[in-house]
């Protein structure tokens, strides 16, 4: 049987390899509006960027890394012989590590400079078990503030991602920002450790998991989707009642710069996120349209101040945000939304002959440089042949090129739709084509 791809990854065809770079245009111009440039960083990192980057208690790094070495490490490897970690690689599982490391690497922030803003898209791969709207390999669009811990940072990211899922066409009464904030390195110990204590009160009644994370990651057991865990973690102590003076302050700005800017919000104290490196600001885009309750988020972020000293560089506050562009397809499907298609050639060159072939592919060349589509029969078809291949393409117009045309110095273009014909001299063809089509 012949090879199929990998499952949990996907082929972009036409129209959606299409949509994706429309995506990725709409984002980077609105974003350009608020200060944030592109940036592009390798898809695979040293593992341990992640380990240390986003948390080796976390979902993300324990099970769904794909980790690859180079060809003579897997040797080794294979061969039960140790490979030095630093030669370890992953792929890279989300886009905010890779970014902040390579803030750091290049040098990008400058002591008392303004806060580096920049936005990025691209593939991310995560082994998870792959379902609709949950893929082994996705595009995030995401964008990544580093340098600044002003609240208005924070609110002005979230009023950019609620501008761009409208820019695509999701209404805001089809989605729900969900917002919450972790506390800091101040207070969040004492919250982590009330909630051990409920977690190790409750085991009996929550699933294994959940009993493993009282040790690693209790926040993590506010978010596991069991029903039981569910219940259990609703009456479990609240975030909102350990904060301290300036996390309670910075969260207060957040909301209300989000209420100066119109944009409506529901406070959830259970909303952690499955990643480590968050402190403060955290929040969550959910869908009421075309996707289960597991996968309705859209996108989501929030700040991590101590992410960029956590992977070795001088301590930064920073503040981003990633969307998911497979699930906001699947929901603007769902909407009925008309999804892009590739556009027909303009024009398609039939030859009566092949003596007309050289001719007809130095215009058709000519015509494309002037910016005009057009396509070119390259199977040698006869001419009634390449009126379908026009038809099926598309084509609005047909240049017919017979050795009478030639003779007579003109090309005869044939309307698809009218069938009416008219005679284009061949001097100056393309030029003379944008008078006419
Ligand atoms: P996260 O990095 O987990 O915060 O994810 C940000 C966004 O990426 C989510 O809201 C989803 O839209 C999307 N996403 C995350 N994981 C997957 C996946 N496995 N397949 C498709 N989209 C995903």
């Amino acid at each position: 049987m012949a090879i199929k791809r990998a499952e949990g990854t996907k082929d972009l065809l036409a129209s959606e390899a299409l949509f994706w770079t429309k995506f990725r245009q709409i984002a980077f111009d609105l974003f350009a509006r608020y200060g944030y440039s592109p940036i592009e960083t390798p898809v695979f990192e040293k593992t341990e960027l992640f380990v240390r980057g986003i948390g080796e208690a976390t979902d993300v790094v324990t099970k769904e890394m794909f980790t690859v070495v180079s060809g003579g490490n897997l040797a080794k490897l294979i061969a039960g012989e140790h490979v030095r970690s630093d030669s370890r690689f992953s792929l890279r599982p989300e886009g905010t590590a890779g970014v902040v490391r390579a803030i750091a690497q290049n040098g990008l922030l400058q002591e008392g400079g303004a806060p580096v803003k920049v936005a990025y898209a691209g593939p991310m791969f995560r082994a998870e078990r792959p379902q609709n709207g949950r893929q082994r390999q996705f595009n995030q669009v995401g964008i990544e503030c580093l340098g600044a811990d002003d609240p208005s940072i924070d609110a002005e990211g979230i009023v950019m991602l609620m501008r761009f899922f409208e820019a695509i066409g999701i209404p805001q009464d089809k989605m729900t920002l969900l917002v919450n904030t972790l506390g800091d390195a101040e207070c969040r110990p004492a919250y982590r450790d009330a909630l051990k204590g409920y977690i190790l009160d409750h085991a009996g009644e929550l699933c294994e998991d959940c009993q493993r994370r009282a040790e690693t990651n209790p926040l993590r057991a506010l978010d596991c989707k069991e029903e039981a865990c569910t219940r259990v973690m609703s009456g479990a102590p609240r975030i909102g009642d350990f904060l301290c003076d300036s996390c309670k302050a910075h969260y207060a700005q957040v909301k209300s710069y989000l209420d100066a800017a119109g944009v409506a919000y529901v406070e959830d104290p259970t909303l952690v996120r499955g990643l480590d490196y968050y402190t403060r600001t955290v929040f969550e885009v959910q869908v009421s349209v075309g996707m289960d309750n597991n996968q309705n988020a859209i996108g989501g972020g929030g700040r991590y101040d101590k992410l960029m000293a956590e992977i070795g560089g001088n301590d930064t506050p920073g503040f981003g945000w990633a969307l998911g562009y497979e699930r906001c397809k699947i929901v603007l499907e769902a909407l009925g939304t008309q999804m892009l298609e590739p556009e027909p050639p303009a024009l398609y060159f039939a030859c009566v002959d092949a003596d007309q072939r050289a001719l007809a592919f130095r215009l058709a060349q000519q015509c494309r440089d002037a910016g005009i589509a057009c396509e070119f029969d390259h199977q040698g078809r006869s001419l009634k042949a390449q009126f379908k291949q026009a038809d099926k393409l598309g084509c609005a117009q047909v240049a017919v090129l017979g050795p009478d045309e030639v003779a007579a110095g003109v090309v005869k273009l044939r309307d698809m739709a009218t069938h009416e014909e008219r005679e284009v001299p061949l001097e100056g063809f393309a030029e003379n084509l944008s008078h006419v089509i």
